[in-house]
């Protein structure tokens, strides 16, 4: 049996650690924010190359404040893409922005840039990449094509921590980087947990204040702010966790790699593509196939669990109805919803685990 995620084994491994950082913060009386959440924000942006980091009590608040802070609202238009997690188009929306998609590079499920210029017009915003699985979008052409048209570019690096492009780390590219630490993400609290990164000390001070009851001083209300603050506990967790990331993801790659070389020759499974100039940091393996569910219900009549990320492309979801899209108009998007299929990936994954995974979908391959 292989779960599709196992959280259990990563605990046990660092039990004591996160024991001790956990005593600490009960200690200490810093349950909200406090010196683990500041020691957490140092030691994460400059882990991921930036300079600042507001802890926030999700991904969602991060990226919900990002767009805040970067001035977008009511008339704006924020780009992103339809094939992301929905909380990445919720926060436009919390924002009261409206959001614009673009289709994604079917070979790396990021925003095309090719379409990006078409997509602006005189209210567009922000443009907001999404770092689908761990690999990071083609940001060059995104920045470029942003800048010149004066745009604000936040990344949604919810699922790449430690992940690169041509040797800078996401979350280090955008005028603002938002990343989630909820519980299953490469580096996930014991909760809920997020930040969002800058190099810009006016985003940093706003974003500060936006958490926390848009407070300059206390009782000095002088925004319209939010609760959004990071538990202390969080950030003494995420400190303990941070120091083991890079092994941890390194592990992830090393799967990843044993998954490519078991798979290869594998005609029905389209493999993840890992771009050259790029580090994924494999938040999730994901492969297509067409027939997705004869391949799902043979693989967990084997006991090998897999996922779907995401089976609706956001402007076709329910909820979503009144942003007003149809079928037909995200095509690879759509595409990639009806095909893809997430196998297991955590960095306790073991070689037997692959090994066990890819004997399953060889023998459903030749059946
Ligand atoms: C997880 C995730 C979010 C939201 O993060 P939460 O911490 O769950 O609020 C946003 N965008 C993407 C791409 C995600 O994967």
């Amino acid at each position: 049996m292989v779960p599709f995620l196992e959280l259990k084994t990563q605990y046990l491994g660092i039990k004591d650690e996160i024991a001790d950082a956990i005593q600490r913060v009960l200690d200490s009386t810093q349950y909200a924010l406090g010196a683990e959440v500041e020691a957490f924000e140092e030691e994460f942006a400059a882990f991921s190359g930036s300079t600042y980091g507001v802890g926030m009590n999700s991904g969602t608040s991060a990226l919900h404040l990002a767009l805040l802070a970067a001035g977008a609202g009511p008339g704006d238009e924020v780009i992103t893409v339809p094939h992301t997690f929905v909380a990445t188009v919720a926060a436009v929306l919390y924002a009261g922005a409206t959001p614009v998609f673009v289709d994604i590079d079917p070979a790396s499920y990021t925003m095309d840039p090719d379409l990006l210029e078409a997509a602006i017009t005189k209210r567009t915003k922000v443009v907001m990449p999404v770092h689908l699985y761990g690999q990071a979008a083609d940001m060059d052409p995104i920045l470029d094509v942003a800048r010149r048209h004066r745009l604000t570019v936040i990344e949604d690096a919810a699922q790449a921590h430690g992940a690169e492009y041509k040797e800078r780390k996401c979350g280090s590219m955008g005028d603002m980087a938002c990343f989630s630490f909820y519980p299953g993400k490469n580096l996930g609290a014991y909760g809920e947990a997020g930040m969002v990164l800058t190099d810009r000390e006016d985003y940093k001070t706003t974003l500060r204040m936006l958490r926390d009851w848009g407070q300059k001083t206390k009782y000095a209300h002088v925004l319209k702010g939010f609760n959004a603050r990071m538990d202390g506990i969080q950030g003494a967790v995420l400190r303990v966790k941070l120091r083991h990331l890079e092994a941890w993801t390194e592990s992830r790659r090393e799967r990843a790699r044993q998954y490519g070389e078991l798979l290869a020759g594998c005609e029905p499974i389209g493999l993840p593509v890992e771009y050259s100039d790029r580090r994924h940091a494999y938040h999730l393996y994901v492969v297509r196939v067409a027939d997705r569910e004869g391949f799902m219900g043979f693989l967990g009549d084997r006991d090998v669990g897999a996922g779907i990320h995401y089976p609706t492309p956001v402007h076709l979801l329910e909820g979503y109805a009144d942003l007003g899209y149809k079928e037909g108009e995200f095509p690879e998007a759509e595409r990639a919803a009806a095909e893809v299929v997430s196998l297991p990936m955590y960095p306790e994954l073991t070689s037997d685990h692959v090994v066990t995974v890819a004997g399953a979908i060889e023998e459903w391959a030749a059946r």
